[in-house]
């Protein structure tokens, strides 16, 4: 490890108590002690020293983690953020092709066609300088941008819908540890948003919001618009009177996605929008900064499937237990991969409950 501050932060958090696995989803969805952040830090150390006979079972380690930022938030130290040294091995992995099954196919489809779920249609529609950007998991789940047309023509705002085709924002190769063609991939995303003139870019994916507001940055790639979560956009909307809307009588509980309550530090609009809307929140033993990832391995689904699947069900089990008579999320992913609990973007509710002028 090139950096003295570096390897001082690794090995103090391979020497910590670890009192932030009990907010491990990985380690509390298999309860493997050795999968923990503490052991992964340990292990990421033992790696930096030669230490590491298995090389294969060190990287498996390393794709056995959500991304999720639990173990930052809930980290005794201010600034340090273990998934900074987890994705340096990742990029190790990537440069030796030492990859889990699943993350080398998704590799593979996103060098065919420039995203990672195939051939698509560039969708483009509407004018103006204020951007949405149809992340790849809501282009695909269509519902999503659906609602958002009619939020935006309800609304009268003008928006500039783009997203389809081979535009991606990167974060599939940035978990695989794919560092030049993540950078690549930004450099993109920078073309079409400039050559779309737009001043300020919604965005429905938290991973993709987390890529291009502080990820970019890190590659050298800093593109001067505003970024805003759905969330914020539509919180805005209600509260500025843009959008007359039924008031619910239900209950309601919110999932937060892992990446935007640790990363967005968004968990306040998601829940205004509900209050707006009439439902009685229930929330989840686990919510806010303890959310638990839904298992979409922070939307990209980049890592290790099984231990994905547990942390899956894991989840699903959680948010059953607060018997809502609606389940929300933020997250197109978080949506997918929780269809057990017919779960819905909160985009999506907002647009049912809009009252036509
Ligand atoms: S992430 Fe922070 S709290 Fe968790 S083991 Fe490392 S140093 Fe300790
Ligand atoms: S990022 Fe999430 S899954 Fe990975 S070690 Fe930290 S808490 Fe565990």
């Amino acid at each position: 490890m090139e950096d003295k501050e570096k390897l001082e932060q690794i090995t103090n958090c391979a020497m910590c108590a670890n009192m932030c696995k009990h907010s491990c989803p990985t380690y509390l969805a298999t309860g493997k002690e050795t999968i923990t952040p503490q052991k992964k830090a340990r292990l990421i150390l033992y790696e930096e020293k030669a230490f590491i006979k298995d090389e294969q079972g060190f990287f498996d380690v390393m794709f056995q983690c959500a991304m999720c930022g639990a173990c930052k938030a809930h980290c005794i130290y201010d600034d340090f953020d273990l998934r900074r040294f987890i994705q340096r091995a990742r990029s190790k992995a990537f440069q030796k092709d030492i990859l889990p099954n699943d993350t080398a196919k998704r590799m593979e489809t996103f060098r065919r066609f420039g995203n990672p779920h195939g051939e698509r249609q560039l969708l483009e529609k509407g004018t103006g300088d204020v951007g949405y950007f149809v992340s790849c998991s809501a282009y695909r789940d269509q519902q999503v941008p659906q609602a958002m047309d009619r939020i935006i023509s309800a609304s009268k705002e003008q928006v500039h819908e783009f997203g389809g085709a081979d535009i991606c924002c990167g974060a599939p190769l940035y978990y695989a540890g794919d560092t030049e063609g993540f950078k690549q991939a930004a450099e993109k995303m920078k073309e079409e948003i400039e050559k779309r003139k737009l001043r300020k870019v919604i965005v429905d994916c938290p991973s993709c919001l987390k890529m291009m507001t502080e990820v970019y940055h890190d590659v050298g790639v800093d593109i001067d618009v505003e970024f805003v979560h759905t969330t914020v956009f539509l919180n805005g909307l209600l509260r500025e009177g843009k959008l007359r809307v039924n008031r619910a009588s239900a209950t309601a509980t919110y999932h937060d996605p892992c990446i935007l309550v640790n990363d967005g530090g968004i968990a306040t609009a998601p829940r205004e929008i509900l209050e707006v809307l009439g439902f009685k929140i229930r929330e989840p033993v686990y919510s806010r900064e303890d959310t638990h990832c839904c298992g979409g391995l922070s939307g990209a689904k980049i890592g290790d499937a099984e231990v994905a699947n547990k942390v899956n069900l894991m989840r699903i089990d959680e948010l059953k237990e607060t018997c809502a008579d609606v389940y929300l999320s933020a997250c197109p992913t978080c949506k997918s991969v929780l269809s057990d609990v017919d779960m819905k973007d909160i985009t999506e509710i907002v647009a049912d409950q809009i009252i036509d002028e």
